[in-house]
């Protein structure tokens, strides 16, 4: 077997398992190792995964606290009013790269509950967007917005009829969900559906898990898991040119992943029970419980919002909120010096941009 980002013949490796979970898993993960390449760093699982199991999983438990949130929201009579110093910051990236204006046609692998495109929305920024989507309560969200969503993953035939469209593709802790076997030609048809000189950006964990053994990067669904060589080597073999790699957030050697898991085990966060309409599916019983409570605790909230609209209107009820909303919002200065804006080796995220 050969390394799909350095072509070594895989000689050289670790074998590593994956972390204890606090959410649901399908059981294979329990039966993978994560193959860790010595010469690039990075890490493959050991096993093909069924596409459809994987879906039913992401659609009917890994997206369980998403749709409780999505089912909550939806009932809820105010928009959120959070700013995401995550996109923002990833939108500060792109446009020293590229002017996001309205004339700039982008795709968005990935796209989740939409809060890069509400970032871009807040910052008056309107390009056409498009996104893939595979998660039912997430393109539920995707619709509300206006967004137009494709409704399953990404999969490199979804680039026929598409190519030499975009001016920039995103993909923001997508591609790390991408089994081992799809990663090069996915990539292949990123550069393909980019108009010439577009651009990539892709932010993908810090894992090299040969350097940060205890950085908790192992983490259930992951399918391949990036150092800053290996995603270099990747995009550079399939024609891409960097603009730009570096790692930002929290440093991966401050973490003690260990110690977390520890504490974790001593609460039972790691009861699990097979599920009773799916036999691939490990049920985690603590995570379940989370989400009632979680649920119940947003039903209440909704139920006391729907009353002051009764009372005062929804005109008002918005214009208050909206007011509040932009009171309790992060400053501009909390915004700037959150993690996310922090730049420097070994942190915990590989943000990248490369040109078609
Ligand atoms: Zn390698």
């Amino acid at each position: 077997m050969k390394c799909i980002a350095c072509d070594q013949e895989l000689q050289n490796y670790s074998e590593l398992k994956f972390s204890e979970t606090s959410i649901h898993k399908l059981t294979i993960f329990d039966e993978m190792t994560i193959i860790c390449c010595q010469d690039c760093g990075i890490g493959l699982v050991s096993k093909e995964v069924d596409k459809d199991d994987l879906s039913e999983y992401y659609n009917s438990t890994y997206g369980g606290l998403a749709k409780k949130y999505a089912l909550s929201d939806i009932d809820s009579p105010i928009e959120s009013n959070t700013i995401d110093s995550r996109s923002i910051s990833q939108i500060t990236l792109i446009n020293t790269f590229i002017n996001i204006d309205k004339s700039k046609k982008i795709l968005e692998i990935g796209a989740g509950k939409g809060d890069f495109y509400n970032a871009l929305r807040k910052l008056n920024l309107n390009p056409t967007y498009v996104t893939f989507e595979p998660q039912k309560e997430a393109q539920e969200r995707l619709k509300d917005m206006g967004i137009e969503t494709i409704s399953k993953s990404f999969t490199p035939e979804d680039c026929e009829n598409r190519e030499n469209q975009y001016d920039l593709i995103i993909m923001s802790h997508t591609l790390e969900h991408f089994h081992p076997s799809t990663i090069n030609k996915t990539v292949q048809s990123i550069h393909k559906m980019l108009k010439p000189g577009g651009y990539f950006f892709c932010e993908v964990p810090n894992a090299d898990l040969n350097k940060y053994t205890n950085a908790g990067e192992r983490v259930v669904p992951h399918l391949t898991f990036f150092s800053l060589s290996s995603l270099d080597l990747i995009l550079k073999k399939n024609n891409f040119r960097i603009s730009f790699l570096k790692t930002c957030g929290n440093l991966q050697y401050e973490k003690d992943a260990k110690s977390i898991i520890e504490c974790y085990e001593k609460k039972g966060m790691f009861a699990f029970e097979e599920d009773p309409n799916n036999k691939k599916i490990l049920r985690n019983i603590y995570y379940d419980k989370f989400l009632e409570y979680q649920a119940k605790r947003f039903s209440r909230k909704n139920k006391i919002l729907r009353l002051i609209v009764k009372i005062i209107g929804k005109r008002v009820t918005l214009k208050i909120f909206n007011i509040l909303g932009k009171i309790r919002n992060a400053t501009y200065d909390e915004v700037l010096s959150s993690e996310f804006f922090q730049y420097r080796e070994d942190a915990e995220f590989i943000r990248c941009l490369a040109r078609k």
